[in-house]
């Protein structure tokens, strides 16, 4: 049985707390992290890390073309929690150059420069983010995109060489808002004016009733082309497995984080 069938076994039919639990127990605080987009889905997780295994490091990615919003959110998490939420930048040479070479709206010009974008503002830090880790903690959810429709709990993450657990893959978006106001959890202000999804700036926008949530994410580029990177190869995870336990920091092809 391969390392990741065992995981799936060990952690079928396990609840969002259960699953984060789990994680924290076999992989232990060094070994595994949350990365939090401070996406609706991801302010669950946090409360659930909070309440039972605050141990588990936070991190989020600041790409320098967040809403203020975004900021304020991260501010309130940190309050209402009190944990430690490490923030990784993209590296300064890196967008100096791609700026100098592509100018500052880049992305709206190529899925390619898009990609770019992605890859320099939030591949790279987030491949330094998990350096060391053997699994990491995420937010999505099966029903969020056709990209995800194959989602599992425990998978191969072969563009980042680790261990990639959901443990709201399963959940709906009613569940996770009753959940939301259920036990108050800090969200972002923008998810009340039409955005389910919400990412950087020049890159977001609300939908309109009946589109898709992803349809407001690179809302000028096919939904087949909408990942940025960080989540690339949800579907085709499939049964594989780590070749080593040692995670490959800078394996990451190209980039998404919510
Ligand atoms: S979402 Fe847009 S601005 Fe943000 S890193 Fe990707 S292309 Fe760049």
């Amino acid at each position: 049985m391969s390392e990741i069938d065992r995981y799936r076994q060990e952690t079928t039919g396990l609840s969002a707390t259960a699953m984060i639990r789990w994680a924290l127990s076999t992989f232990g605080p060094d070994g595994v992290s949350f990365a939090s987009s401070l996406g609706a889905e991801d302010q669950v997780i946090t409360h659930l890390i909070a309440e039972h295994a605050p141990q588990i490091p936070l991190f989020t990615l600041d790409t320098g073309r967040l809403y203020q919003e975004s900021y304020d959110l991260l501010e309130r998490t940190r309050e209402r929690y009190r944990l430690e939420i490490s923030v990784y930048f993209p590296e300064t040479k890196r967008v100096e150059e791609m700026a100098r070479a592509h100018g500052p709206n880049l992305f709206y010009e190529s899925v390619e420069n898009r990609k770019l974008c992605c890859h320099v503002r939030k591949v790279e830090p987030l491949g330094r983010a998990l350096g060391g880790v053997r699994a990491w903690i995420v937010g999505l959810r099966q029903e969020q995109a056709i990209t995800r429709q194959d989602l599992r709990p425990v998978d191969w993450d072969e563009a980042n060489g680790l261990i990639k657990i959901s443990p709201l893959a399963a959940w709906t978006e009613s569940e996770v808002w009753d959940f939301i106001r259920r036990h108050d959890v800090p969200y972002h202000a923008f998810h009340d004016q039409g955005f389910p999804s919400i990412g950087c700036a020049p890159c977001t926008r609300a939908i309109r009733p009946g589109e898709d949530t992803r349809a407001g994410r690179w809302w000028w580029e096919r939904p087949e082309h909408k990942e940025c990177g960080i989540h690339l190869g949800e579907s085709a995870a499939g049964t594989a497995g780590p070749a080593t336990t040692s995670p490959a920091p800078f394996g990451i092809q190209e980039i998404e984080t919510s």
